[in-house]
């Protein structure tokens, strides 16, 4: 990478956090206008956006895009300005007795941290960068973002876009490959948040650790489905092959593998197949239904579907238009099944990222408990099933970032619920009060009353009686 583009970010970062700096104490009117204009942006060049999301997949249908990348971040947007008093009111919190009698004070302040770092994968490309904006500047923070080299067109788009809506002191984009996001990592920024694989994660925290620079790490993971005796197989299935199917599975959310009754398996997979025929009657001549990423990408899978094959697997491709994949540099891949999985599978090892499912049989629903307990643990759980006492037990003795029940993904798309993962699949989160809560300072601020409190509470030299009874007092 070149001198000149570290010198910039090393620049911007200055620049971002004198301004910030000098403009304290900003109103909060300021940050309410800067979550407007992202909304704004969004809503005038959405359209654009969604075809540049196009091009850079190859396929993508605009109106996924639309929901997932431009209507979903419009909304959290205006989630934001919604609660933003509510969130940023300093909080009175106790002091201990008698210091209120005395007139002591104790409260919360929550507090801009300065300049964030926003560095986004290439999935959901604005969603991913401009989500974690609304709630930076809720919290009255400036930007700058990092996004993904594989989707190059959306972040070159991106980057005219932010420098036409915001000053650069305010929000700046930076694009470019590993060695820019590398060096952006080590930019000694107020706070980072990170989304993207695990090994990425663990090189942006060890690059933050440098400069003891705070982090929220979105990472992803394998995120088991969870099928009770008491499911409705056929509304599973279908709800499985949606979020398993949408963008191509390249979702970090999406449902890795199925776990399912043993006596149930055929059951389950004829529902999955028949909700995907339903929704994509073809594959490759269906513009809903988008390309991965790029080739490298796209022989990944291939080649998990190849090994798990040779080891063994029996492969299910769901294919209901009988079309010829042999002939097109599409990136199209249709949803493929993996029976008599084994542990020594590339499909069971690592993330799919894609359309591929494998699924897994229990005879009792403590061996899959067992099975996820003993791997990393998830971003995402999910259960299906009526049996309450079932869902509750899967959810007690199993850890995730979080959980939708009777269906995949959703809980993410819940503004008012924090999103993000535990021990691998991340750490810290946003959305929610927790998001607002994660990019501020939660600062401490007691106010000593005239009387001398130390004296008083036989703190203060020389020690003696008052000192002995205080302890007393604090021990009992
Ligand atoms: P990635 O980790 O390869 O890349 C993410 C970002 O990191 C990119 O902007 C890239 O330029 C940058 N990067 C690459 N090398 C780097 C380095 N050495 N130092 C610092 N930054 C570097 O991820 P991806 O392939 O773009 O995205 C897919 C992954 O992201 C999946 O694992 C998925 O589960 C995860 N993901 C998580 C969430 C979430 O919210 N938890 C959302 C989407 C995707």
């Amino acid at each position: 990478m070149a001198d000149n583009q570290l010198n910039a970010m090393e620049d911007i970062l200055r620049k971002q956090r004198a301004a910030h700096t000098q403009m304290r104490p900003e109103p909060i009117a300021m940050r309410r206008n800067r979550i407007e204009r992202a909304m704004k942006l969004l809503k005038e060049h959405g359209e654009d956006l969604c075809k540049t999301m196009a091009a850079d997949f190859g396929n993508r249908s605009p109106h996924q895009s639309m929901i997932t990348d431009i209507a979903g971040t419009v909304g959290f947007g205006k989630y934001c300005i919604k609660h933003l008093d509510k969130w940023s009111r300093t909080q009175r919190r106790s002091v201990q007795f008698p210091l209120g009698l005395l007139g002591a004070k104790a409260e919360v302040r929550y507090e801009p941290k300065g300049v964030i770092g926003i560095l986004s994968p290439w999935n959901f490309p604005v969603n991913l960068s401009f989500g974690p904006l609304m709630q930076v500047f809720a919290a009255g923070n400036r930007a700058m973002i990092k996004p993904s080299e594989f989707t190059e067109k959306t972040s070159m788009l991106t980057k005219e876009l932010i420098e036409e809506y915001f000053t650069p002191d305010e929000c700046a984009v930076f694009t470019g490959g590993p060695d820019v996001a590398q060096a952006f990592s080590s930019l000694p920024f107020d706070h980072l948040v990170f989304t993207g694989s695990t090994a990425t994660g663990a090189k942006v925290m060890e690059a933050a650790a440098k400069n003891l620079v705070p982090v929220t790490l979105e990472l992803g993971g394998k995120s088991p489905v969870f099928m009770g005796e008491s499911a409705d197989f056929a509304a599973a299935g279908e709800r499985v092959a949606l979020g398993k199917m949408l963008n191509a599975g390249q979702i970090c959310l999406a449902p890795d593998y199925m776990y399912v009754p043993e006596s149930k398996q055929d059951e389950a997979i004829s529902g999955v197949t028949q909700g995907a025929e339903a929704m994509y009657p073809t594959v490759l001549a269906n513009e809903d239904y988008a390309s991965v990423v790029t080739d490298r990408h796209f022989d990944r899978l291939q080649s998990m579907v190849a090994d798990a094959k040779g080891k063994g697997a029996e492969v299910i491709e769901v294919n209901p238009g009988n079309e010829d994949f042999s002939n097109t540099n599409a990136r199209k891949m249709p949803l493929t099944i993996l029976k008599n999985v084994t542990e020594d599978m590339q499909a069971m090892q690592e993330e799919i990222f894609g359309p591929v499912l494998p699924v897994k049989t229990y005879r009792s629903m403590d061996e899959a408990i067992d099975y996820v307990n003993e791997n990393d643990r998830p971003l995402g759980l999910y259960y299906f099933g009526a049996d309450k006492a079932e869902q509750e037990h899967v959810l007690t003795r199993t850890i995730s970032g979080g959980v939708t029940v009777n269906d995949v993904i959703f809980h993410v798309s819940m503004e008012d619920l924090p999103f993000g993962g535990v021990g691998p699949s991340g750490m810290g989160s946003y959305h929610g009060i927790e998001g607002f809560r994660e990019f501020s300072h939660a600062r401490s601020v007691y106010t000593q009353p005239k009387i001398d409190v130390a004296k008083l509470g036989g703190f203060k030299p020389p020690y003696g009686a008052a000192t002995v009874k205080a302890v007393k007092g604090l021990m009992k």
